[in-house]
């Protein structure tokens, strides 16, 4: 009879987070025991609430800049965890700061102690305010160091050094994914960002708020698909950044318009100054993701739209009963 295959131990900072929990979800099912770590400054228990008595899931309410103890042997660690929206990041530049520095030092070294495999959760942010478009992976960016983004930014692209410098040095098997505009259910209703801020307005007939004249572009891509290429690139070896994200373009009037056409809202919209350094486009080209990983997105913008308006309708409806 063959050896019976281990199971995988996997870590995930972030694990109560919108992306953090949607990946233990698939790392569940792809027979993973996950150890879950979040101190819960933005990540939220009622995102993980349905794994309580799980027995290959365990739950850290720990914050990741602080020393990592884990007992267990460790298979692989996805460092996940940080303010990720640009309101909390503007009103947590430390912690965002420290998360991306100390947090991705603290996720590496487990992931050395344990001779795992690291990935990194980077960001389309690296690009800053880009003047290459679409955005390939070879592009260095346009990134204001000391702007109020340049917590988030800088504190990425530090974090990309570290597991870049971690993976020479230290030999250590890491991979980097650039993460582009996702969207899906369990993303919070009130962190600003324009897919919650403009579903829990039409849901409520408040006016969509336009920040600009909305000509700036972003690409949304749905969180399944995003989670299906993050975990191909964990069993991929391929080491350099790549982008995962849908190309699909629009713009953020484009975008008020097709949620007030889908939702049947009578709201409006109502036009607001355009925060500081906020990238004028964002798309990301995925020609990497495809060699390397054969994945494309699948999922289509309406079909993903209306699961996640579903998702705050519902969301709504257990908060007004509370
Ligand atoms: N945005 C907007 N109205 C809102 C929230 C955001 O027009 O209520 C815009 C924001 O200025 C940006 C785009 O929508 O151009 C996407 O913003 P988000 O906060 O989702 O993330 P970003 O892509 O900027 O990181």
């Amino acid at each position: 009879m063959p050896a019976k295959k281990k199971q995988p131990v996997t870590v995930v900072t972030g694990g109560a987070g919108f992306l953090g929990s949607h990946l233990t979800d698939r790392l569940l099912a792809e027979g993973h025991r996950v150890i879950a770590i979040d101190n819960l400054i933005t990540g939220h228990l009622t995102n993980i609430e349905h794994l309580a008595g799980n027995e290959n899931y365990r739950f850290i309410k720990q914050d990741v800049t602080q020393y990592l103890y884990v007992p267990d042997d460790i298979d692989y660690v996805f460092h996940f965890a940080s303010p990720a929206s640009p309101i909390d990041y503007l009103e947590l530049p430390i912690p965002t700061l420290k998360v991306g520095a100390l947090g991705t030092h603290n996720a590496l070294g487990l992931a050395k102690a344990k001779k795992a495999t690291f990935l990194l959760a980077s960001t389309s942010e690296c690009y800053g305010d880009p003047l290459v478009h679409p955005q390939k992976e070879d592009y260095w960016g346009n990134v204001n160091p000391i702007g109020p983004r340049g917590v988030y930014d800088e504190a990425k692209r530090f974090a990309e050094a570290i597991t870049m410098a971690y993976h020479r040095y230290h030999g250590i098997d890491t991979k980097i994914v650039r993460i582009f505009n996702t969207y899906g259910p369990r993303m919070r209703l009130r962190d600003g960002r324009v897919v919650p801020a403009f579903i829990g307005q039409a849901l409520s007939e408040s006016p969509l708020t336009i920040f600009g004249d909305g000509s700036q572009t972003r690409s949304f891509c749905y969180v399944s698909d995003l989670i299906d290429g993050i975990y191909r690139l964990s069993q991929s070896d391929f080491h350099e950044p790549v982008n995962i994200g849908n190309p699909r373009e629009m713009t953020i009037k484009q975008f008020a318009e097709e949620i007030i056409r889908i939702t049947g809202t009578k709201s409006s919209l109502e036009y607001k100054p355009l925060p500081v350094d906020d990238p004028k486009v964002r798309q990301p080209d995925i020609t990497r993701a495809r060699e390397v990983l054969h994945w494309e997105p699948k999922v289509q913008f309406e079909e993903g739209i209306v699961k996640t308006i579903d998702y705050f309708r519902d969301w709504l409806a257990r908060a007004n009963e509370r």
